[in-house]
């Protein structure tokens, strides 16, 4: 139960104004999975993905202790932990697991903690169908072409490397960008980012036919 202390005591000291407790009415922060004053689970709050992971704000996080914490605040709402209470108690830690759940899915990967960040700063890419941008186009058609001509299995493992090549440099300029505030260049390498995981993962499933094929 050290764990739970722990946590329970990090979390609380995270900013944002406190809330009632639902079973007590005493003051919990937003992120805490449990009252502080009667241990009771609580529901989650409106707050965005990093808060509900207990993370700063940023592109730049470190996925390993994301994943490290994502997995110690599932531990405390182990449907086990919950045997003995109430379905109110159990409804409501499931809640919390499906928040938290949600909030490690969109954060664990760099494409969607970009896409992420930019709707959080009113900059969404998800209604972005088309592409503007001259350069992006002509470089996506490039791609595309190269893919298209490749005829066995080793021709599409070199398009997949080099457009996984490219996903690492863009992901390194991302980092520049949001740490730069820039997110002007912040969507632009996002875009390019989205496209280019499109493309890996048409090139990975291609790939695996040929190797079926053969
Ligand atoms: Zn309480």
């Amino acid at each position: 139960m050290n764990d739970t202390a722990d946590i329970s005591a990090a979390v609380t000291r995270a900013p944002g104004a406190p809330v009632a407790c639902w079973s007590c009415a005493g003051p919990v922060a937003p992120e805490a999975l449990f009252c502080a004053t009667c241990r009771v689970v609580q529901p989650p709050r409106a707050i965005d993905h990093f808060a509900r992971l207990g993370v700063p704000r940023g592109f730049a996080v470190d996925t390993r202790a994301l994943e490290a914490r994502y997995f110690a605040l599932q531990r405390q709402l182990h449907p086990d932990r919950f045997a003995t209470r109430g379905p109110r108690e159990k409804a409501i830690s499931q809640s919390q697991a499906v928040s938290l759940n949600d909030a490690y899915e969109a954060l664990k990967a760099p494409l969607g903690r970009a896409a992420y960040l930019l709707a959080l700063a009113g900059q969404g890419i998800d209604d972005e169908r088309t592409i503007r941008d001259p350069d992006l186009l002509v470089e996506q058609m490039e791609r595309r072409e190269t893919l298209d001509e490749a005829r066995d299995a080793a021709g599409v493992e070199t398009c997949i490397g080099a457009a996984v090549a490219d996903a690492m440099s863009i992901e390194a300029e991302l980092a520049a960008a949001f740490g730069a505030d820039d997110l002007v260049a912040a969507r632009r390498a996002t875009l390019r980012l989205r496209y280019l995981q499109k493309l890996i993962d048409e090139a990975r499933a291609r790939h695996a036919r040929l190797l079926g094929e053969g």
